[in-house]
């Protein structure tokens, strides 16, 4: 582990919405959409400089943990940048229920002994009210992780209600809005956008 080197988030809660017309969205997706938050171009400026950032953390390859489902995107686009191998790991953690906080998270599938004496990167594609990531930094100290570290691609400060224990890398940090697309979505729908994009509150209400 080296001395962690952290810059500030882009902060796009003031931007506008761009509208949907102009950007490479599936025709069946756009009318269910307010607009475009961040466009693709400037998620990947942003997860190069993230990942020049985390590799500097490390002096050996560290347990690369993908929060599924809503990371992937995230996590290869950021671990094929990083200048240092990775081990790979899949961790499914729910703690939504629509579009709010059910208040608990639930694990499935993963064995958090594989933690033990290892340096461990949570790697999540948004926090929210901070409970998932709050409860996995702990379950990862409890698995005995020699250290603990979490970037997420985005960050909704708005919503904060737990501290997640760790200082995290974040991307870029967004307005209180529903987000879709770069792999995140709504009951399973709108992953395969490129951009972040906000939806309409009329879909999820
Ligand atoms: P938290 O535990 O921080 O309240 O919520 C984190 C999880 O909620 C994320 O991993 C993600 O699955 C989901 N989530 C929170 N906000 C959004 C959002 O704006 N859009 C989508 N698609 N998922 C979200």
């Amino acid at each position: 582990m080296k001395c962690t080197m952290r810059s500030d988030p882009l902060d796009a809660r003031n931007w506008s919405l761009c509208p949907v017309e102009q950007f490479d969205v599936k025709e069946s997706y756009r009318k269910d959409l307010a607009g475009i938050l961040i466009p693709s171009g400037k998620i990947e400026e942003r997860v190069k400089q993230l990942a020049y950032e985390v590799s500097q953390d490390y002096t050996k390859p560290p347990l690369a943990v993908c929060m599924m489902t809503g990371a992937l995107k995230f996590y290869g686009d950021l671990v094929m940048r990083m200048n240092i191998p990775v081990t790979p790991e899949y961790l499914t953690a729910t703690s939504q229920a629509g579009t709010e906080s059910k208040g608990k998270v639930d694990f499935h599938g993963f064995d958090f002994d594989v933690m033990k004496d290892q340096d461990v990167v949570i790697v999540e594609d948004i926090k929210d009210t901070g409970l998932t990531l709050r409860e996995t930094v702990n379950e990862s100290w409890k698995a005995g992780a020699a250290s603990v570290k979490v970037v997420t691609a985005f960050d909704k400060p708005a919503r904060k209600k737990h501290d997640i224990g760790v200082e995290p890398h974040i991307g870029i940090t967004i307005p209180d809005k529903y987000v879709v697309g770069y792999w995140l979505d709504f009951k399973g729908r709108y992953r395969d956008i490129a951009h972040l994009c906000v939806l309409k509150p009329e879909i999820f209400q």
